[in-house]
């Protein structure tokens, strides 16, 4: 199974925020979309990086409440570790162990073109699961 299987299914759809946008617009995008990171693009949606809420949550620790007035730049990842559509949810789940990130924005001849979160990989995985045990369920019952 690919990156391509996980995105026919949830779309092509990225949230994403600008550099100079503060850390609370940040905060609230987060909060009301219910998703854990951010990918920060520039005016031609290039990618310039990424905020999760793991980097809002260093920045409380680090500094004061009053830090959510920074800019994202400030706060966010600039090296994106990105992947395509041809790389398997098992490259995925490799990379989100190895580099201990749980969202990974899907990049095609240089456009974002999605985004994998952790949550869709183990969806991903469950759904492979059950077909293997149906499988294997309708083997058995046949033989
Ligand atoms: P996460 O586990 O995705 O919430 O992110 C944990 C840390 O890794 C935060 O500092 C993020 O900014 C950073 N991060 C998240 N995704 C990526 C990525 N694809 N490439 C590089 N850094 C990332």
């Amino acid at each position: 199974m690919t990156v391509q299987s996980i995105l026919s299914r949830k779309g092509n759809q990225v949230f994403t925020i600008g550099p100079n946008a503060t850390v609370a617009d940040a905060v609230a995008i987060l909060a009301q979309r219910r998703i854990g990171a951010l990918v920060v693009t520039g005016n031609d949606l290039e990618l310039l990086g990424i905020i999760s809420e793991r980097d809002i949550v260093r920045l409380l620790d680090e500094k004061s409440a009053t830090a959510l007035a920074a800019p994202v730049a400030d706060v966010m990842t600039r090296k994106v570790v990105t992947c395509t559509q041809t790389d398997t949810i098992a490259d995925i789940m490799e990379l989100m162990t190895a580099r201990k990130f749980r969202h990974v924005p899907v990049v095609e001849d240089g456009v974002l073109s999605g985004i994998v979160s952790i949550g869709d990989v183990v969806k991903a995985r469950l759904g492979e699961f059950q077909q293997e045990h149906d499988a294997l369920h309708d083997y058995i019952r046949t033989a």
